[in-house]
């Protein structure tokens, strides 16, 4: 028998997720943003879901290669762009969009001898200061690529916010006005807004939006889930209680023995660890569900289990299914627990986890 861990991927919710990303896009084209193995539920399987979408945003020439091969053929951005000059006959082989965000980009497009027109965005680093070129580059660059005979001259403008989860925050603001003040003058679709940026920041919507972490059901903004904000849950997370014990008072549980039985009490364990993905960082106290009930992990997380607390679940037995986050229990919520966000989670399963498509509705 395989290992019991599983990831159910809900694809009618990913389908309702992206109908409400239109909603909040009042009519801006939407780029799914399907990076990290489509943050973890399936690269294939979420654009097959997401066929509606104008665009999908990836991070590697090679997820374009997958798509493509998948029969895709919604346009497909590479958000990172070329990295080296090989990429460019690649990029106009599978027809994937380009990001240009670095000097070195410009210098091979204008060594390249490729005719068939490349379709660009220009990056514009309004101040998080990651990939993008200054403001004060962006008028000469954007001239310098729309001259290019391999470049079509239509290049969409965008950039990315830094903290746009923080809806009181100055900086993205200033973002927001450093971009407008750069590309007033410039021809080209404006494209500014991720997840946060469409739920918190109206003015910046543009042409077009990319949505990522929404269209998975995820939250990054503190204190949210993504339930709270209107959308559903594309992955629940499930494993089998394997083990339950009557555990005496005094005893410790698991590795380092960290945690220590209060009384008498049954302990489950159920078949997943962080070989699976479930975060080791998790500590005792954080919520799993058990029959519908909740109840709280124990002891340290292991490579291949994790103890339970089952006194509010007494009757649990082997074979029971343990629910880790998703539809019964808001990943936001095990993320807060384990110190990390919920995009962290549902990226790390590892190539143990069986997934499997719920198209019920
Ligand atoms: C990941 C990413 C997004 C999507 O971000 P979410 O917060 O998940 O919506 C949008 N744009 C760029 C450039 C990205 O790298």
């Amino acid at each position: 028998m395989s290992r019991a861990a599983l990831a159910m991927i809900h694809l009618g919710a990913l389908r309702r997720n992206l109908a409400r990303v239109r909603e909040l896009a009042q009519g801006a084209k939407v780029m799914a943003v399907v990076k990290a193995d489509g943050y973890g539920h399936g690269l294939e399987r979420v654009a097959r879901a997401l066929r509606d979408a104008d665009a999908f945003g990836v991070a590697a020439i090679g997820d374009g290669l997958r798509l493509r091969a998948a029969g895709i053929t919604n346009r497909i951005v590479v958000l990172s762009g070329p990295d080296e000059p090989a990429d460019l006959a690649e990029l106009r082989r599978l027809d994937l969009d380009a990001v240009i965000h670095h000097q070195s980009q410009v210098d091979w497009l204008a060594a390249d001898r490729g005719t068939r027109p490349l379709r660009l965005w220009l990056k514009i680093d309004t101040g998080m200061h990651r990939l993008g070129f200054a403001p004060e580059r962006v008028a000469e660059v954007h001239a310098r690529l729309r001259a290019l005979a391999g470049v079509d001259p239509d290049i969409v403008l965008m950039t990315h916010f830094a903290a746009s989860d923080e809806f009181d925050r100055d900086l993205t603001t200033q973002q927001i006005a450093r971009f407008d003040a750069v590309t007033a003058d410039l021809p080209g679709a404006h494209a500014l807004a991720n997840s946060a940026g469409l739920l918190g920041w109206p003015r910046a919507r543009g042409q077009w939006v990319r949505a990522g972490g929404l269209l998975y059901g995820l939250s990054v903004v503190a204190g949210k889930t993504g339930s709270d904000l209107g959308f559903e849950p594309a992955m629940t997370l499930s494993t089998k209680l394997i083990s339950v014990n009557c555990i005496k008072r005094g005893e410790h549980v698991g590795y380092a023995a960290t945690w220590q039985c209060p009384e008498d009490m049954p302990v489950g364990v159920a078949a997943i660890g962080y070989g699976d993905g479930y975060p080791r960082s998790a500590p005792s106290g954080t919520p799993v569900m058990v029959n519908g009930v909740r109840a709280a992990i124990v002891g340290r997380v292991s490579m291949d289990l994790i103890a339970i607390d089952l006194r509010a679940a007494p009757d649990a037995k082997v074979g029971d299914r343990v629910v880790l986050w998703g539809r019964e229990l808001p990943v936001e919520e095990v993320a807060m627990h384990a110190a990390t966000i919920s995009y962290d989670l549902t990226c790390g399963m590892t190539k143990r986890v069986l997934f499997v498509e719920d198209d019920s509705e």
